[in-house]
């Protein structure tokens, strides 16, 4: 039966609240994570109008919008910029991702100077001409690598490298219902259904070293694992498929708001009761593979101003060792 023509179609109206979504130096990882969301991003797509969006539209400025996403970290000028751009479209904004939060990986490079970066990069990559450093149309690095709110307000914090589709769909929800996310404090240990067992180990192993019992964790293993100190945010994958956690989630808030709390030291003390290995051995070991273990989160003032955290030091130790 055909409609009559006096019945107009009902009009569409649409969603209220409006997206914008900027990168900064980052891998496009939480982008992809956004995509994971599957038919959920239906759900919320009915509630909110994705405008700006670097994947999906080619929208170059920055309309005037309710609720902004960033991630990446500021290791450019341009992303100063974009983070400002950002700021002053958007009533709110969501830092997303370890790299938004605390810096992310591209923080490890906090460690050396722009010119042994361009250096190692460049002039010294036996892949590159020597000379061919890029300085045209390239972006000047800033001094450091810092988090989005180094140089931007930010309203609600997605850490996770990157953060568990689950986290991302409430985290949204929750600002579009005006509630705060459900986001717990636990560690990705809470999650880990390995035991925590008294043993006899004696040596810190490497990853590749042996075949880890996928019932036991790691700790008493002999293997470091950060499930203790890393927040869940995550649903904890890696120590459920048999890999120990890096912590890129970042760290948890004691360790982030306690000055004399430790990665090394936390972890140390764990495993020392867990095994026969003296806790200075295990600190040794996470000093010398600190750029690993603190990789994600030493860009974020929380860290890499702690009185405890003496990443040069402890490299310069490493490499003393090795000479
Ligand atoms: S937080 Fe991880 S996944 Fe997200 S952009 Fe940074 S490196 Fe990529
Ligand atoms: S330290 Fe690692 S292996 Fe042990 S319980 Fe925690 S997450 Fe699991
Ligand atoms: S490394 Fe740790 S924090 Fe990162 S995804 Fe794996 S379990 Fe989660």
């Amino acid at each position: 039966m055909s409609a009559r023509r006096s019945e107009k179609p009902a009009k569409e109206s649409s969603p209220a609240v409006t997206l914008n979504i900027e990168w900064l130096s980052d891998c496009a990882g939480c982008h992809v994570a956004i995509v994971d969301l599957h038919e959920k991003i239906l759900t919320v797509l009915q509630s909110v109008s994705i405008q700006r969006c670097p994947v999906l539209t080619d929208i170059k400025d920055y309309p005037k919008a309710t609720v902004g996403i960033v991630s990446g970290a500021i290791r450019t000028e341009h992303d100063r910029h974009a983070a400002e751009a950002m700021r002053k479209s958007c009533d709110l904004i969501i830092a997303m991702g370890s790299c938004a939060v605390y810096g992310g990986i591209a923080g490890a490079g906090n460690v050396h100077t722009r010119e042994e970066i361009f250096d190692a990069v460049y002039a010294n990559n036996k892949t590159t001409i020597p000379g061919a450093t890029p300085k045209a149309m390239v972006s000047p690095l800033e001094a450091t690598v810092t988090p989005l709110d180094s140089v931007i307000d930010v309203d609600l914090y997605l850490p996770g490298c990157a953060p568990h589709p689950a986290f991302i769909f409430d985290g949204l929800l929750a600002l579009l219902e005006g509630r705060t996310p459900k986001a717990t404090k636990e560690t990705v240990c809470s999650r880990c259904k390995r035991a925590m067992e008294k043993t006899d180990v004696e040596r810190i192993l490497k990853i590749s070293e042996g075949i880890a019992d996928p019932d036991r964790c790691f700790l008493s293993q002999g293997y470091i694992c950060m499930g203790s100190v890393t927040l869940d945010r995550c649903m904890s994958p890696c120590p459920q498929n048999g890999v120990t956690c890096t912590g890129c989630a970042g760290a948890t808030m004691q360790v982030l708001t306690e000055p004399n709390r430790d990665i090394r030291t936390e972890i140390g003390e764990r495993m020392a009761k867990l095994t026969k290995i003296p806790k200075d051995t295990i600190i040794r070991e996470i000093e010398r593979t600190s750029k690993s273990h603190y990789s994600y989160t030493m860009a974020t003032s929380m860290i890499g101003e702690k009185p405890t955290f003496l990443i040069k030091k402890w490299i310069g130790n490493a490499e003393a060792d090795y000479e």
